[in-house]
């Protein structure tokens, strides 16, 4: 079981390694929305994503064994290159299981911080089944980009750094792909903040996330197609979905045109970069507005890894 006491730990392990990144604010924006909205900036954080977090709290609980025999992780981009980055740090050898058609940017910033990258075919190939045989073959151990106790905890130093920041939120609209960063998030918000609604926000194409709530039990889709590659997957996590369902205000879901649509309205009013991913809730804002009119939202801008011809053709008008 995951507490906030897990969160607090990690954040005191992850002080003076994470950046304390900004949270930004824009007239502009309150003014369309008739909120006020305060901006977690992730997109800022070391590796370009929040998954820095989690991922060099997990490793830096690794025992002397571990640490020399080496990590394994499986990941569409942003979960590979905070276990690469992490473990350069920790000097634990890395290995990184990527989608062949993960965004370039991310393959290269994984092989640029030294892991070695085994690619598959994320529509034939089991990613859980290559790294937990790598992990018989050599004794790596395996990090999971969601569904771990260490990843849950330091995901939720991201909230635990806004509610610190800035004065009582009505409301906090996270990302969600399999559910370490709301988990983390819904258990800072818990201890730090209890009457702070908390609402996740997943790609329409793949609301797995939404039908699990209603149904109260894991529900499984197939890979969901969407520009959202960091939350294409398929089902939440056996620790992140009891914390979600036990805790969760609501999850909402957002097409793939209103994630391009945040894309350009964060560039030309806050002139941050900020990945499809990044933006499910910043766009989430916009089904949400009417319930919480007038009210103090935190967002949570996970990520600003995004190949620049995709940034591009978002920008265009
Ligand atoms: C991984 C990721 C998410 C989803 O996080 P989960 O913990 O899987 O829910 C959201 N945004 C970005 C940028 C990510 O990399």
């Amino acid at each position: 079981m995951v507490t906030f006491a897990d969160v607090a730990e990690a954040a005191v392990r992850l002080s003076g390694v994470a950046n304390r990144t900004p949270v930004v604010t824009s007239r502009r924006i309150d003014a369309a929305l008739g909120l006020h909205v305060e901006l977690k900036c992730e997109n800022l954080q070391r590796v370009g994503a929040f998954k820095f977090r989690g991922a060099y709290n997990a490793l830096a609980r690794f025992d002397a064994e571990q640490r020399s025999r080496g990590v394994v992780a499986f990941s569409s981009g942003n979960h590979a290159q905070a276990v690469a980055l992490a473990a350069r740090l920790l000097g634990i050898p890395a290995t990184i299981v990527m989608p062949h058609d993960a965004p370039r940017s991310k393959v290269a910033a994984t092989r640029g911080y030294g892991a070695t990258v085994r690619p598959y075919d994320r529509y034939t190939e089991d990613r859980a089944a290559i790294a937990a045989s790598l992990a018989a073959e050599q004794g790596l151990t395996v990090i999971p980009p969601f569904d771990h106790p260490d990843v849950i905890a330091g995901q939720g130093t991201a909230a635990l750094e806004l509610f610190a920041d800035v004065s009582a939120l009505d409301a906090l609209v996270v990302p969600l792909g399999g559910g370490g960063l709301l988990a983390g998030s819904l258990l800072a918000a818990g201890a730090l903040a209890p009457r702070c609604r908390v609402y996740g926000v997943e790609p329409a194409a793949g609301n797995d996330g939404q039908q699990s709530l209603r149904a109260g039990r894991i529900v499984t889709i197939e890979p969901p197609q969407t520009i959202a590659d960091g939350a294409q997957t398929t089902q939440l996590g056996t620790l992140t979905f009891p914390i979600i369902a036990e805790r969760v205000t609501d999850i909402v879901t957002v097409d793939d045109a209103a994630l391009t649509a945040a894309m350009r309205t964060l560039a030309a009013t806050t002139k941050l970069v900020v990945e499809p991913t990044g933006c499910l809730g910043f766009a989430g804002l916009e089904s949400l507005r009417e319930t919480l009119a007038g009210t103090r939202v935190g967002v949570i801008l996970s990520g600003g890894n995004v190949d620049l011809d995709v940034l591009a053709g978002a920008l265009r008008p």
